[in-house]
């Protein structure tokens, strides 16, 4: 089989402007840049590049929070991490462990949307991702065989998590790939606020969350959505505080034989999901929730999108059709520049 690894992204906003005055790093990886309005800072974390900016006073000490956060859940959440939470319950031969209530919480949610979803959202699809190769970058393409076997060890139902512990059947396996950059974003956004920031903007890789609906000047929050199909954008969304969360098969995908394979996966065939859709940006207030419908609408495809999207009032979003064509949900249509004419407006 011939084998061509077309990309791994690490997709980094281009909204930020990093200044260039007083850098510093410290052992973990963070940098703090400052000057008298704008504070920045990056931290590697999530397999992410993040920055943060904050503006006005207390800038340095809400960053230096929030990266410590960032990397704090990192810690509890990573699948790789021998000594994170979830690599415990996924190597425990079946057994209770201990976890922190923020992992309990992330479980129960990640349960709860599970079942909102009608299971387009699995944190238990890890031994299929691996076996494509999505975890490692070696990507193969399994056989059928392979793939129903490893099925009849996803299930959400699996998952026991309660009173501060958590467990899962040998064989299965959790991944909050989909869900825990959202979910640091909403820590990191509570930080800054709980050291004082009022205004910041988040960057974790491409999805974006605002402290405060604007800069200190007034002016709100300008956020390009990426074109799928190549480096520009698509358009500029005018926010006030909010996540805007995008999934996309351009973020990881491999060709073999001429076929393309792309990171999100359809639970229920074990396959890449194949919805006719390119991405999916969601725009809402919390973070992780906008992160489970980015991943779990995109398996869903536009009308199961949409549908969902008219009976949850509590978001808004911008999907991209595999042929270009850009859908925007009525909520936000007014705060869309499009760069392109291919656009159509979702009403309820
Ligand atoms: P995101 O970029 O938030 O859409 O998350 C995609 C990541 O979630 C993938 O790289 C996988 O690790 C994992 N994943 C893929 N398909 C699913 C799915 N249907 N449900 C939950 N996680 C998934
Ligand atoms: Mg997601």
């Amino acid at each position: 089989m011939k084998k061509k690894i077309i990309a791994r992204a690490i997709v980094v906003s281009a909204l930020l402007m990093l200044n260039s005055c007083a850098a510093n790093t410290d052992k973990d990886n963070t940098e703090v840049i400052a000057d008298d309005k704008k504070t920045s800072g990056s931290v590697f974390a999530m397999d992410t590049y993040m920055t943060v900016t904050a503006y006005g006073d207390n800038g340095k000490k809400g960053i230096e929070a929030a990266q410590k956060e960032i990397t704090r859940l990192e810690k509890l959440w990573s699948v790789t991490d021998e000594n994170s939470e979830i690599y415990a319950i996924d190597h425990s031969g079946g057994a209770e462990v201990p976890i922190s209530t923020e992992t309990e919480e992330l479980l129960d949610f990640a349960i709860d949307m599970h079942s909102r979803t009608n299971g387009a959202l699995d944190i238990t699809l890890y031994p299929v991702l691996r076996a494509w190769g999505f975890t490692t970058g070696e990507y193969r393409v399994p056989d059928d065989d392979e793939i129903s076997s490893l099925l009849e060890c996803k299930g959400v139902d699996r998952i026991k998590a309660g009173d501060g512990k958590a467990s899962v059947p040998e064989n299965t396996e959790i991944d909050l790939g989909a869900i825990a950059k959202g979910s640091a974003g909403d820590a990191a956004a509570k930080a800054l606020k709980e050291q004082g920031v009022t205004s910041a903007l988040l960057d974790l890789g491409g999805n974006i969350q605002t402290v405060g609906d604007s800069k200190p000047d007034g002016t709100k929050w300008k956020v390009g959505i990426r074109d799928p199909f190549g480096e520009g954008s698509i358009g500029t969304l005018t926010i006030g505080e909010c996540a805007v969360i995008t999934s996309g098969g351009y973020e990881r995908f491999f060709e073999m034989d001429g076929l393309i394979y792309k990171h999100i996966l359809d639970p229920e065939t074990g396959r890449p999901a194949e919805s006719g859709l390119a991405s999916v940006t969601i725009i809402g207030n919390e973070g992780r929730m906008c992160d489970a419908l980015s991943t779990s609408l995109y398996v869903m495809g536009l009308d199961d999108a949409c549908g969902y999207w008219r009976e949850n009032h509590d978001f808004d979003m911008i999907l991209v059709n595999d042929k270009g064509v850009v859908y925007v949900t009525e909520g936000i249509s007014e705060s869309f520049s499009p760069n392109v004419d291919d656009v159509t407006v979702v009403e309820r």
